[in-house]
């Protein structure tokens, strides 16, 4: 061996065993903290409900509900964005917190930052928007677009079950989980140059060079199968059918054959203009399958007698 290798593999270990010293997971953590991450999440919350034109398309606006019918689809669907942080592993959860105070306090003064828990790190938002997407930032802030949560004359494309929300809702956790965006601003920072900024003045320099709509960009194909495999985690921890992601995807997709269940994976490509934050393709439709398969699931799509469908029909959103 080299001298120039053995240098490369004494200073890799070093690394190694500095990271595990300081309970770190990963190099880019110490370029952007879990602090870093909560707040970038909070600046994006606030163009959001800004309505401000950089992330927000024309007519878009954040869905608050206006009677009892869409404060029962609101409820529910917070409800099964905590039902699946609940199944988040701990070892995964201890390296989204942040050890500031940054998240918002949920029982009285909503402006007043608290300790983030378990409880308060995620918030489950719907836009109202005529986009089909869903997607998250760093910090634990996830949108779901209304046109993906329904499915009516006009729209073939949104939910037709609890597991197709379910699964998405899981996936979108899991790139939440993974710090996907934590990764893919690492890698635009070094490829714009602008490395020696998230160094020195940064993470928020870097952002206003990347622009505010960063995170609206695709992710990588790498990126969206580790998501589908925490996803996957979550539905079957839980209890309910992952059939919905592939039920969901294969739609968006004109190599997928309804009548005979098939995906040509050879045809990759000819996708619809869905969901382009997480392009869907046949690999992605038989991964899923093959992973229900392997482990015998055999959960129910819906859960309960008042569908999901239903409740997003009475709240005519
Ligand atoms: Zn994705």
């Amino acid at each position: 061996m080299s001298n120039k290798w053995k240098f490369f593999w004494v200073v890799s270990f070093a690394l190694v065993l500095f990271f595990q010293a300081c309970g770190m997971h990963s190099w880019e953590e110490l370029l952007v903290s879990a602090a870093d991450e909560k707040k970038m999440g909070r600046e994006f919350d606030s163009l959001v409900r800004d309505k401000n034109k950089d992330v927000m398309s024309s007519g878009e606006e954040l869905f608050s509900p206006q009677n009892d019918a869409q404060q029962e689809l609101y409820d529910y669907y917070r409800a099964r964005g905590k039902e699946i942080v609940k199944v988040i592993d701990k070892k995964d959860m201890e390296t989204l917190l942040p050890k500031e105070k940054l998240c918002r306090n949920n029982t009285d003064n909503r402006n007043e930052k608290v300790a983030c828990t378990k409880d308060n790190f995620f918030e489950f938002k719907i836009i109202k928007s005529k986009q089909l997407n869903a997607f998250a930032v760093p910090g634990g802030y996830v949108y779901f677009y209304t046109e993906i949560l329904k499915e009516n004359n006009t729209n073939k494309n949104g939910f037709r079950s609890e597991s197709e929300l379910m699964s998405v809702l899981g996936h979108e956790v899991g790139h939440v989980v993974l710090h996907h965006s934590r990764e893919s601003i690492v890698k635009q920072a070094a490829l714009a140059g602008v490395i020696d900024a998230l160094l020195g003045d940064g993470i928020g320099s870097v952002l206003a060079q990347l622009g505010a709509n960063f995170w609206l960009l695709g992710n990588s194909r790498e990126n969206e199968s580790e998501a589908d495999v925490k996803g996957f985690e979550y539905t079957n921890k839980i209890g309910i059918s992952s059939e919905g992601l592939s039920d969901f995807f294969s739609r968006g997709l004109k190599s997928y054959n309804p009548a005979t269940g098939q995906c040509d994976e050879k045809k990759e490509g000819s996708v619809m203009d869905a969901f382009s934050t997480h392009p869907p393709s046949c690999s992605r439709v038989n991964d899923n399958k093959r992973r229900m398969e392997k482990a015998h699931q055999n959960f129910p799509k819906d859960r309960s007698e008042r569908k999901f469908t239903d409740i997003v029909k009475a709240a005519g959103i």
